[in-house]
C-alpha cells in the first residue's frame, strides 16, 4: 500500500480529474473482514427464504435510487445508454437470483447407500467471507454478479470495485443499509493494494479483470489455499460463413463489437469471413459502423461513449498505429478523437495480418479487424489460434453447420446468428477456456453453488459395521 489516502477520479468525457476516491487502508480492510467473519454465522443461520427477502429489498433499494446510480455511472464511464441497461439489468438480475436461490441450496433428504445400513445426506456450507474484485467496464453489474449469489448462499461480502469507477459506492452502501444488508456486505475502495488486502481477508475470491492482474490474484489465492474464480480478458472471434444472412450478420456484429465502445469482455474483436461473401459482408458492416455516432457532446445522443480508462487510450492508439504501419486499412474510423476525453469511432480494419497487435491482443475498444478466409476449416483454425477462450459467434443459415462449427470453437459461450448473447442470457452455464479464466460458471444455478462447499453427513443407521475390529 502507498502512503496516499486518496486517488484522483477522472471524468472520461472531459479527461479532467473532478473528485477524490478514498483509499481504504489495509488495516481497515482486515478489520472489516474480521467483522464480516463474525457476522456470517448469524446470516447463514437465517433461512434461505429470509435471505432472499433481503435481496428483493436490495433490488427495491436500487430501484429507488436509480437516478443516483445512473449519475454515478455516467460520471465514471461517460456513457448513458449502457448505464441505463446496466442499472436496470442489475436490478432484474438480483430479483432473478433471489427467486432461483432457494431451490439451488436445499439440503437433500438422506438416501440409502450401496451399503444399505449407511445413509448419506448432502448438505452445503457457505464460505464465510467472499472477496469480490471488479473492473471498470460494467462497474455495478460486475460487482453484484458475484456478490448477490454469494449473499444468497449465506456468505458475507467484502467488495472492491475498480478505482476507475467507484462513484456508485456510497449509494450502494446506502441501499445495502436500507435492505438490512449493511452488516454482511462491506465495500472498500482503492487500487491494487486494497485488492491485495481483500485477498488476505477473504476465504474465497471472485475476480473480474485482466489476465495480467488475474495471474497475480490467482497466485496470491494459491498461497493462501483459497479458491479463486477468475473471469479475465478475451479476443472473441466471429465466423461469417458463406451461407450466412449477410445483413443480419453485419447488424449483429456492429452491435457485438461496438456496444459500450467495445469495452466489454465478450466484445467481438475479430471476424473471419469466407471469401465468397467477404465483399458483401464488409460493405454491409461498413454501412452499419458508419451510421453509428459518437455520444458527444450530449451523452444521450449517439451510440459510442468515450474510452473509459485513461490507461486504454495509449494502448488503442498504439494498436492502430502498429496495424497501419504493417499495412492495415481503416474503412471507417481509424483515428482516436480528442474532446478532452478520448473517443474511438467504430473502426473496421481490413488487410490485417496475424502479426498485428490488433489481431493477437485484447483491444477492448470499438476496433474490428476483418479477415478473409478460404473455408470453414481455416476460419475455425484461426479463431482458435489465440491464448483466449471467452466466447465466440458463428453466422450460418444451416443449423447443422452451426452445430458442427460451434462445437469446434475453444470458448465457453458461442452465440449462433447473434453476438455477445452471454451478456444477455444468464441461465445457460458457461466457463472460460484458456487464459480467459478459471472457476465455476457464474451463469445458471451454478452461479449460486460456487459459494458453498459440499458436506456429506454419513449416517450409520444402527448396525455394527462389518469392517470394524472384532468386538472386544
Ligand atoms: P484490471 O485487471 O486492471 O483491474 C481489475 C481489478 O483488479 C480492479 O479493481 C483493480 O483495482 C484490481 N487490482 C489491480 N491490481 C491488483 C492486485 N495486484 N491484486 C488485487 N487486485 C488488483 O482490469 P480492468 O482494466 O479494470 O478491466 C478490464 C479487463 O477486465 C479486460 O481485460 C476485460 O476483458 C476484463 N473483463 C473480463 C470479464 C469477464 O467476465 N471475463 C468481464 C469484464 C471485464
Amino acid at each position: 500500500m502507498t502512503d496516499a489516502t486518496t486517488l484522483p477520479l477522472r471524468n472520461p468525457r472531459t479527461g479532467q480529474s473532478d473528485g477524490q476516491l478514498p483509499i481504504t487502508a489495509a488495516a481497515e480492510v482486515a478489520a472489516l473482514g474480521a467483522g464480516l467473519r463474525q457476522a456470517q454465522s448469524t446470516w447463514a443461520e437465517r433461512s434461505i427464504e429470509e435471505r432472499c427477502t433481503r435481496l428483493d429489498a436490495l433490488a427495491d433499494a436500487l430501484a429507488a435510487r436509480r437516478d443516483g446510480f445512473l449519475d454515478a455511472l455516467l460520471a465514471d464511464t461517460g456513457r448513458w445508454h449502457e448505464s441505463v441497461i446496466e442499472v436496470d439489468g442489475t436490478i432484474g438480475a438480483i430479483r432473478r437470483w433471489a427467486q432461483q436461490a432457494p431451490a439451488c441450496l436445499e439440503d437433500a433428504a438422506p438416501v440409502e447407500e450401496a451399503i444399505t445400513f449407511i445413509h448419506s445426506q448432502q448438505t452445503w456450507v457457505p464460505y464465510a467471507v467472499v472477496g469480490v474484485i471488479s473492473p471498470w467496464n460494467f462497474p455495478l453489474m460486475l460487482t453484484l454478479i458475484d456478490a448477490v449469489p454469494a449473499l444468497a448462499a449465506g456468505c458475507t461480502i467484502l467488495a472492491k470495485p475498480s478505482e476507475v469507477t467507484s462513484r456508485f459506492v456510497p449509494l450502494l452502501r446506502e441501499a445495502l443499509d436500507t435492505a438490512g444488508l449493511g452488516e454482511v456486505f462491506k465495500l472498500v475502495t482503492g487500487a491494487g493494494g486494497t485488492g491485495q488486502a481483500v485477498i488476505e481477508a477473504a476465504d474465497q475470491i471472485c475476480f473480474t479483470g485482466s489476465v495480467a492482474t488475474g495471474r497475480k490474484v490467482g497466485e496470491a489465492c494459491a498461497r493462501r489455499f483459497i479458491p479463486a474464480s477468475l473471469e479475465l480478458g478475451g479476443k472473441d472471434p466471429a465466423l461469417v460463413l458463406s451461407d450466412a444472412n449477410i445483413e443480419h450478420a453485419a447488424r449483429a456484429l456492429a452491435w457485438g463489437s461496438f456496444v459500450n465502445g467495445g469495452q466489454s469482455c465478450m466484445s467481438i474483436e475479430r471476424v473471419y469471413v469466407e471469401a465468397p461473401v467477404a465483399e458483401a459482408f464488409i460493405a454491409a458492416l461498413v454501412e452499419e459502423a458508419s451510421a453509428l455516432e459518437l455520444a458527444w457532446p450530449d451523452p444521450k445522443q449517439g451510440q459510442i461513449g468515450p474510452v473509459i480508462a485513461a490507461s486504454q487510450v495509449e494502448l488503442v492508439r498504439a494498436q492502430l498505429a502498429d496495424a497501419k504501419a504493417k499495412g492495415a486499412r481503416a474503412l471507417t474510423g481509424g483515428e482516436l478523437v480528442d474532446h478532452g476525453g478520448v473517443w474511438c469511432p467504430p473502426t473496421v480494419l481490413v488487410d490485417v495480418t496475424d502479426d498485428m497487435a490488433v489481431v493477437a491482443e485484447e483491444s477492448f475498444a470499438s476496433v474490428l479487424p476483418v479477415m478473409v478466409v478460404a473455408d470453414e476449416a481455416e476460419a475455425i483454425a484461426r479463431a482458435n489460434a489465440t491464448e483466449f477462450g471467452l466466447s465466440a459467434a458463428v453466422f450460418t443459415q444451416s443449423p447443422e453447420r452451426a452445430q458442427r462449427v460451434a462445437r469446434q470453437l475453444q470458448a465457453g459461450g458461442i452465440s449462433i446468428n447473434d453476438a455477445c448473447l452471454t451478456g444477455m442470457v444468464q441461465t445457460a452455464e458457461k466457463q472460460s477456456f484458456k487464459l480467459s479464466g478459471m472457476g465455476g460458471s457464474r451463469m445458471g444455478t451454478a452461479s449460486i453453488r460456487r459459494f458453498v462447499r459440499a458436506r456429506a453427513l454419513l449416517i450409520n443407521t444402527g448396525i455394527a459395521s462389518p469392517w470394524w475390529f472384532p468386538a472386544a
